[in-house]
């Protein structure tokens, strides 16, 4: 740090802060975790500086042979660690991951028959009535996926996201009572929409999902099933998700962050058939830009955490741990939304406390418990206030926690949201935003938090 604070000292203390900030607050964010210090170390070093556009062996640059070995070496521990065919490791987010794969998809089953049918290799050689066709039949297809409040996520399909622009959407929920999704209401829509891709993963369903049956309704209706794991990947690595619950022997295509639950460096990934290799590795320069070396390091390092044996025990821990914080917010009184978990998260309702997810997410916040709100389905406060709050066990669960201390978590969770209120707003008039957090309540909670 003393090197960073020669040169920007306010960049330097930001760091530092950072550092104190997660290691005295709880972070229960389900998205996040603590990378390993090997991690991080394959990280930050000169492979930043590289340009290497292009894949292994075939670069549009000179002097890639240690990318090339990175590059090799990230992709045979994806390929093994999750017994895929084919592992791409250079998406820089779970976005892009995504990204490559529609196109993926896109140039298997709509530009390469319009090639064939041309009697050209080359979207280049299309006539421009040719291209004009093929722009339009690429503009038309559709995508099925599950709706945001249900726990689906903005990249399957969904306006603010390109890949609303980029397909029809049409978006399958969960089941009113249950809360769980209903395989036959997704075949239903499945047959009439007849969607290009069927999507299956999520951000916030805290459920497992059964790949088997989703493939079978992909398959009826000419889909290709593609899953994001974005979330789950870890437990897939720590076969806690196996059988019908581990996306990759069902899927043709898988998408995942790297940052989440499999504790690698901020970055994304894509899992393939062999009959999606050649389109997938045109990643880049397809929607790409240069491919980010240090990173793919830091990924082949935390693939090769992730093959250990450890690993499992580390999955398994999270799924625990997350079983062990829904019984105890429950056991207080808290509604849940599907009543539990069977993975990493867990959804908390919080209009039983009379509060937003808003108010709730601010009011734990003072009290060192990081989380962050989540639309509950069928939300009345809509996304922005939402009805809920998003809890995940893989961070603490990195840092050490077993199922007693995520009892004493619920425990902190529940004192705080059953000690805050409402606020009004400067007008006086109720407020989605503002609360009251009862007195000393925050600074208890804290101290009790940071001791954890
Ligand atoms: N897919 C899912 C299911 C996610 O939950 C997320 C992130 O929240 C993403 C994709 C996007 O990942 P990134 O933020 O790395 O682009």
């Amino acid at each position: 740090l003393d090197v960073v604070r020669g040169v920007e000292p306010r960049i330097a203390d930001a760091i530092g802060a950072e550092i104190e900030d997660q290691r005295s607050s709880l972070k229960l964010i389900a998205s996040e975790n603590y990378a390993s210090p090997a991690v991080l170390a394959a990280m930050g070093n000169w492979f930043s500086d590289k340009y290497a556009e292009g894949t292994i062996g075939r670069r549009f640059y000179a002097g890639c042979r240690n990318v090339d070995t990175v590059e090799a070496i990230a992709a045979e521990h994806a390929r093994e660690l999750f017994g895929a065919q084919h592992a791409y490791v250079q998406p820089h987010s779970g976005i892009d991951a995504n990204l490559v794969a529609f196109w993926a998809v896109l140039a298997q089953r709509v530009e390469l028959p319009a090639l064939a049918e041309a009697g050209v290799r080359q979207v280049n050689d299309l006539t421009e009535e040719d291209w004009e066709r093929l722009r339009k039949a690429l503009g038309e297809q559709r995508m099925l996926g599950m709706s945001l409040d249900a726990g689906g996520h903005l990249t399957h399909g969904f306006r603010p996201n390109i890949s609303g622009k980029m397909f029809h959407q049409r978006s399958y929920g969960t089941d009113p009572e249950t809360g769980l999704l209903d395989y036959e209401a997704v075949r239903a829509t499945a047959r009439e929409f007849r969607p290009l891709i069927l999507i299956a993963g999520y951000s916030a369903y805290p459920r497992r999902v059964n790949f088997r049956i989703m493939r079978e309704i992909a398959d009826e209706v000419g889909a290709t099933l593609m899953v994001d794991m974005a979330h789950f990947a870890g437990l897939v690595a720590g076969k806690v998700l196996t059988g019908d619950f581990d996306p990759v022997p069902h899927a043709q295509i898988v998408t995942t962050t790297t940052h989440k639950s499999l504790r690698g460096p901020r970055g994304g990934m894509v899992l393939c058939d062999d009959s999606l290799a050649d389109q997938v590795d045109r990643g880049c320069p397809m929607v790409l830009g240069g491919p980010l070396p240090h990173v793919m390091a830091a990924k082949a390092v935390a693939l090769a955490e992730a093959r250990q044996p450890e690993f499992r025990d580390y999955a398994q821990r999270v799924v625990d741990n997350a079983r062990a914080l829904a019984e105890g917010l429950t056991t207080r009184g808290a509604r849940l939304v599907t009543g539990g978990t069977d993975n990493h998260l867990v959804l908390l309702d919080v209009s039983g406390y009379g509060l937003t997810g808003r108010q709730a997410e601010s009011a734990l916040l003072d009290a060192g418990i990081v989380t962050n709100r989540n639309a509950v389905p069928r939300d009345p406060n809509g996304a922005w206030y939402t009805s809920g709050i998003r809890l995940g066990t893989p961070a603490l669960t990195t840092r050490g926690l077993t199922t007693d201390g995520m009892d004493e978590v619920a425990e902190l969770i529940d004192s705080v949201l059953s000690r805050t209120t409402p606020g009004t707003a400067k007008s006086g008039k109720p407020s989605k935003a503002t609360y009251v957090l009862a007195d000393g309540v925050a600074k208890e909670v804290a101290g009790r938090a940071a001791d954890l």
